[in-house]
C-alpha cells in the first residue's frame, strides 16, 4: 500500500488520516522536511492558510515541499490546503506564501465569512454518486490553467453566488478541493487521491520508487 504523509502543521490531520486508511493508504504526519522522504504522496489540510503558510517556513517545510511537488509528488489540497498548492491567491494577505504547483489563481474566503459555511451536493468528476461537501470560509477556484481540469463545480439549486463556481480541480499529480471531504464519513475523494498515487507510483516504476 502507498504511504501518504499529512501535513500536521495546523487542522484536522486525524480525519485525513483516517480517511486516507479507509481507502487503503498507510499514512505518517509530517512536521519536519526529514519527513517527506519515502512519501509516495502528501495530503494538505484545512486550517488557515496563512497560518500554514508561517508554520512551514518555520518549521522548514516551505522549500523543500515545494521543491518536492515540483518534482512529482502527489499531493491532495482542502480548503487550506488548496490555497497552499495554487500558483496564485488573491484576497489573500500581502506577500502571502504558497508551495504552489498548481496552475490556478484561487480566491480566499470567497463564499463569505465564517457564518456563511454551507453545504452542497456535488456531481465529481470519477464518482458515480453525488458528494455531500462541507464549506468552510472556503476559497473557490477563479482562473485555471490549460493543463488543469475541473473536477466539480457548484450545481444550479444553490446559493446564487456560488452557482456555477470551480472548487476541485486536478492538475496531473495534483489534486484540490475548496471543501473539507475529510469530515463528512465518505472517503470516495480520498480514494480518488490514493488511486492517484497508486497511478504514479506505478508510472515512475519500482527502482524509481525505491530511490525516493
Ligand atoms: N479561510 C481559510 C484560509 O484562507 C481556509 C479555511 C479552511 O481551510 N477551512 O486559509
Amino acid at each position: 500500500r502507498p504511504t501518504i504523509g499529512v501535513l500536521a502543521l495546523q487542522g484536522d490531520v486525524r480525519e485525513h488520516r483516517a480517511m486516507l486508511e479507509r481507502a487503503g493508504a498507510a499514512t505518517v504526519a509530517v512536521r519536519r522536511p526529514e519527513e517527506l522522504a519515502g512519501l509516495d504522496g502528501i495530503v494538505l489540510p484545512g486550517g488557515e492558510s496563512t497560518t500554514i503558510s508561517k508554520l512551514a517556513r518555520t518549521f522548514g517545510l516551505l522549500d523543500p515541499l515545494r521543491t518536492a511537488l515540483r518534482q512529482g509528488l502527489p499531493a491532495f489540497g482542502t480548503c487550506a490546503g488548496m490555497i497552499m498548492l495554487a500558483e496564485h491567491v488573491e484576497n489573500g494577505v500581502p506577500d502571502q506564501e504558497t508551495f504552489g504547483g498548481l496552475d490556478v489563481v484561487v480566491r480566499r474566503n470567497a463564499f463569505g465569512r465564517q457564518v456563511d459555511s454551507f453545504e452542497a451536493d456535488l456531481d465529481v468528476d470519477g464518482l458515480a454518486d453525488r458528494f455531500h461537501a462541507l464549506f468552510i470560509r472556503a476559497p473557490w477556484v477563479e482562473k485555471i490553467g490549460a493543463s488543469v481540469e475541473v473536477v466539480a463545480r457548484i450545481a444550479a439549486g444553490n446559493r446564487p453566488e456560488a452557482v456555477g463556481r470551480i472548487v476541485a480541480v486536478r492538475q496531473g499529480h495534483l489534486l484540490a478541493t475548496s471543501f473539507h471531504p475529510e469530515i463528512t464519513g465518505d472517503h470516495r475523494i480520498h480514494a480518488l487521491f490514493v488511486d492517484l498515487v497508486r497511478e504514479t507510483v506505478r508510472a515512475a516504476g519500482p527502482e524509481d520508487h525505491e530511490r525516493k
